[in-house]
């Protein structure tokens, strides 16, 4: 039996931010989360740090709490953010009257947009297409959201909080209107009970599915959006199609990639979110519009995630449902709960703030939030070593007993040496994966093909992997990697395909599953 102060259920952005905020306000807690940090939509999105603008036109509201935390963000954590800017760019046949009323619907939020001429946007984007009638500039940036929950824990923990990853939330026993005690169980069975005076839900999309083990139906949509990894950076800038926003409107730059996207679709769970070939097409066709160079790119990966989007009456199409957050206080029903979803990535500290907020009211505690000013710390877990140098360049520059094991993302034998020390916070099936989420391994452009070959010997040296224990885990990093490769089986992803399948199962036997 565990007790604590505050019971958190969900390890993504949210749920990691108000363990943050809880830990330095000194209120005890516990963070429950059934996967491994980040196995919701906060490891599943463009990364975009919004600067506002995307929501001028349909959600005022929420553009101005992106414009105030991105600068936040920008402040207290710049080591995880690339403070890249963003064009918003309108091609031949987008409509006009939405290119001239943009401006004002940025300064009505307090967003701040500099029109562009042509012969200036392809200047500082060379591969904006030659189409592109009218572009904005404005305060877009790109944040990695693995280093933000990563950190958000570890500082957390540094702080006190206590974190179960692989612990799934499974009951609730409540008595006069309060959670009494919750149990949790890990995918081998294992439970555990935990005795909280509050519990703060912050599982995104699975919220309704809490609040129904509490007795509680909130009325939420699952949309899921698609995403596409192309193996290099294909602009310096983020780049928006600048008309109302539709599908594949986004391309944001990531270390050594782009992420574009992306669709929206109505799913009935948020466990059946796979991306479909035929969004792939899609996205590539559209996105193509604004940066021809697309249609010549290998495609790496694509993934899907589900936006935690609130029922709103007459909203029309999800892409117009609000993307504000809200803080749900269950007072009337279960007086010790409060769920917190909805809303961005960009604006995971103001809803933890908020959530916090309404924790400390009814348990009487008068501490003010802190992560506004606290700088973000960056911890040694989630050191990752700056990609896109060549391997080189990086024998020139450091030790040579140091070599790189991840050529593509520049993970070095350092870097998995202190990556093995800190992963009994994983809570994956597979050592590799977990590897992958806190450096960047095996994500680049030869998606493990050759990386994870040299970390799991690497592995078997160290002692960590014995007998069979380190195929099986490389054969859960390879059917991960397959979920994100196979919906883009065609061109250059087909090659590479079918050399890592020679390797892997020719050399190893790994057959996938
Ligand atoms: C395609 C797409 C693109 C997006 N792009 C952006 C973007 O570029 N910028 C931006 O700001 N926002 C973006 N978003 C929105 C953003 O990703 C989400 O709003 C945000 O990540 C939600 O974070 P969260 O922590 O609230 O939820 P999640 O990240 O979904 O976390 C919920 C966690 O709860 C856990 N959980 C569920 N049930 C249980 C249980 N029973 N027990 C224990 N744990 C449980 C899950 O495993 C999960 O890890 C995008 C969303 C999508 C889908």
């Amino acid at each position: 039996m565990i007790k604590t102060k505050v019971l958190v259920i969900g390890g993504g952005a949210t749920g990691t931010g108000v363990a943050r905020d809880l830990a330095l306000r000194g209120i005890p807690c516990v963070l429950v989360e059934k996967g491994d940090i980040d196995s919701g939509a906060s490891g599943r999105n463009h990364g975009l740090l919004h600067s506002g603008a995307r929501y001028v036109y349909s959600d005022p509201v929420s553009a101005a709490e992106c414009k105030e935390e991105g600068t936040i963000l920008k402040r207290i954590a710049p080591h995880i953010i690339e403070d890249t800017g963003g064009i918003y760019a309108a091609v031949k046949g987008d409509d006009p009257t939405f290119i001239e009323d943009f401006q004002e619907m940025c300064d009505k939020c307090g967003i701040s947009a500099e029109r562009l001429t042509v012969e200036e946007a392809l200047a500082l984007e060379p591969n904006l297409s030659k189409d592109t009638i009218a572009a904005y500039k404005v305060e877009d940036a790109s944040i990695d959201p693995f280093r933000l929950s990563i950190e958000n824990m570890s500082d957390a923990k540094n702080n006190g909080a206590k974190f179960l990853t692989g612990y799934e939330l499974k009951s609730f026993k409540i008595e006069n209107k309060k959670i009494v005690s919750a149990t949790v169980q890990t995918k081998g069975g294992k439970t555990e009970d935990i005795e909280p005076e509050i519990v703060i839900n912050a599982t995104g999309s699975w919220a309704v599915m809490i609040t129904r083990m509490a007795g509680i139906d909130i009325d939420m949509v699952f949309s899921k959006g698609s995403l596409i990894v192309t193996q290099t950076r294909l602009s310096n800038m983020v780049l928006n199609r600048l008309r109302i926003p539709d599908d594949s409107d986004i391309i944001v730059p990531g270390g050594t990639v782009s992420i574009i996207g992306t669709t929206s679709e109505r799913i009935d769970s948020p466990d059946e979110a796979y991306p479909r070939v035929e969004e792939v097409d899609k996205i590539v066709d559209e996105a193509a519009k604004l940066i021809p160079v697309l249609k010549k790119s290998r495609l790496i990966r694509v993934y899907s995630g589900v936006r935690p989007l609130i029922k709103t009456e007459n909203a029309g199409s999800d892409r117009m449902i609000g993307r504000s957050f809200s803080v749900v206080d269950h007072e009337g029903t279960v007086g010790n709960f409060i769920t917190i979803t909805g809303g961005k990535l960009t604006t995971f500290r103001l809803m933890a703030e908020k959530a916090v907020d309404l924790a400390c009211k009814k348990l009487g505690i008068n501490k003010k939030c802190t992560t506004m000013d606290m700088p973000l710390p960056d911890s040694p877990t989630a050191k990752f070593i700056k990609p896109g140098y060549s391997a080189k360049q990086w024998l020139l520059n450091n030790d040579v007993n140091d070599p790189l094991l991840c050529e593509c993302e520049m993970v070095s034998k350092s870097v998995v040496d202190s990556l093995i020390e800190t992963l009994e916070d994983h809570a994956g099936d597979s050592y590799l994966v977990a590897m992958g989420l806190r450096s960047r391994a095996t994500k680049g452009p030869c998606q493990g093909m050759f990386c994870s070959l040299r970390i799991l010997s690497y592995m078997y040296d160290k002692g960590v992997f014995k007998g069979d224990e380190g195929l099986s885990d490389l054969k859960l990093l390879l059917n991960e990697r397959w979920k994100g490769l196979h919906p883009l089986l065609w061109d250059q992803a087909m090659v590479q395909a079918e050399l890592m399948e020679a390797l892997h199962c020719g050399f190893l036997g790994t057959e996938l599953e």
